[in-house]
């Protein structure tokens, strides 16, 4: 064999042995791990979500967990498993005792440690936790998606066209994202809505829209009166889930006030009992002060209400005095974690309390500058007799000086 060929015949026996290698550790890497046949979820909200699946696995699996959590949770749920001969599983989760909220998108996967002693980790699987309960219709149209389960077509197309009437109305306000989808979920009945409310856990209790997660939820029945309820209802939500999309992080920085303030200024309708509502508060002196109303809305119907008509009119208040900027500057005072009185006075140049007192005054009548003045008038009107007098008396001498004088010359 010349040199040549002797290397020839080298180089050729290295790359026989990579290839073989190669083909070696393709093998032994497909002979690894674990692999999730028929994974299965069965949702019934508010009872349980049954998780069904087979893991195969080249040699036989000591132990088995199934793994889920929320998108936007940070706790995982770790469960152990039955493996059957076959590596069929089920899993039952009581989703009474620990609620997912409703329509949140939740992963899952697999763990499996075989008797060699390694933890194999599947793929992780997306499903919606959806209120099943009901037999839900749907419509799409760009970002956003209806879904309603009583009334005809022609109720969801006008949702479709509330929802975006409002988007329009909402622009003056804030930017809109048209990125990420929005899915509006329409009850028929309040009964209906907080049971789901109740059965998705607290965090839902203060309101309708899970802006995180680009839920809303809303009671409006079919019937004539529902184009008002959802020109109201829909655009109030929607202006939540987008001011959290502008805002991000910064939303919960935000006073409840004006929050709930500019959600309000989007519905088309506003409620025409708040007017008699912040008349009859302010006759009686029963408003609330915004201060009050920054970490959160009282508990009590009544009082919630009227923190509502407050805000709606206060929000209302404050664009038209310091416009759309002045609001943009307010939320972004806020975001960056002024206080709720001092937020107003970097934003606006006044503090919420004296903010409060101009609203009383300019939009409910209130006199509260002028009370004061009324209060002081006996006191000026001493203190002019002690300076005018004097003042008089002075021109007086004066006067006499003057024509004293003249009669000399
Ligand atoms: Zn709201």
């Amino acid at each position: 064999m010349s040199h040549l060929s002797r290397f020839v015949f080298k180089v050729v026996t290295i790359l026989l042995m990579v290839v073989l290698i190669s083909l070696n550790t393709h093998q032994v890497q497909g002979q690894e791990g674990i692999v999730v046949e028929n994974p299965e979820v069965t949702v019934d909200f508010g009872r349980s979500i049954t998780f069904t699946a087979k893991i195969k696995s080249p040699i036989p699996i000591k132990q088995a967990s199934i793994l889920f959590r929320g998108v936007n949770e940070e706790v995982t749920r770790v469960e152990t498993l039955q493996v059957a001969e076959d590596g069929a599983v089920n899993f039952i989760y009581d989703a009474s005792l620990n609620v997912f909220p409703p329509f949140s998108s939740i992963v899952y996967w697999f763990q499996a440690t075989l008797t060699d002693d390694k933890t194999y980790t599947s793929e992780p699987i997306n499903f919606s936790y959806n209120d099943t309960r009901f037999p839900w219709r749907e419509i799409t149209r760009t970002i956003v998606t209806i879904h309603w389960y009583a009334g005809d077509d022609a109720f969801g197309a006008a949702a479709l066209d509330a929802a975006g009437a409002g988007m329009l109305a909402m622009r003056e306000f804030i930017p809109i994202s048209l990125t990420d989808p929005i899915n509006i979920y329409i009850y028929s009945n309040e009964p209906d809505l907080q049971n789901t409310l109740l059965l998705g856990g607290e965090e839902w209790a203060g309101g309708h829209a899970n802006p995180e997660l680009g839920v809303v939820l809303v009671a409006i029945a079919p019937g004539a009166g529902q184009s008002i309820e959802m020109e109201t209802k829909i655009p109030h939500e929607l202006t939540h889930v987008m001011m959290y999309r502008a805002l991000g992080d910064k939303y919960i920085n935000q006073p409840a006030w004006l929050l709930e303030g500019i959600a309000s200024m989007v519905e088309r309708y506003p409620n025409p009992e708040y007017a008699r509502a912040l008349d009859i508060a302010s006759g009686n002196n029963s408003l609330l002060a915004f201060e009050d109303l920054c970490a959160s809305f009282p508990a009590d119907a009544g009082n919630a209400f009227l923190a509502y008509a407050q805000s709606q009119s206060f929000a209302t208040y404050i664009r038209d005095t310091y416009g759309t900027a002045g609001l943009t500057r307010l939320t972004s005072a806020y975001g960056d974690g002024f206080n709720c009185e001092l937020g107003a006075t970097n934003a606006l140049g006044t503090p919420l309390s004296q903010l409060d007192a101009r609203w009383r005054e300019s939009v409910l009548g209130q006199n509260i500058t002028g009370v004061a003045a009324r209060n002081l008038a006996p006191f000026i009107l001493l203190m002019a007799l002690v300076l005018v007098v004097p003042i008089w008396g002075a021109i007086d001498m004066l006067r006499q000086r003057r024509k004293r004088g003249n009669q000399t010359q």
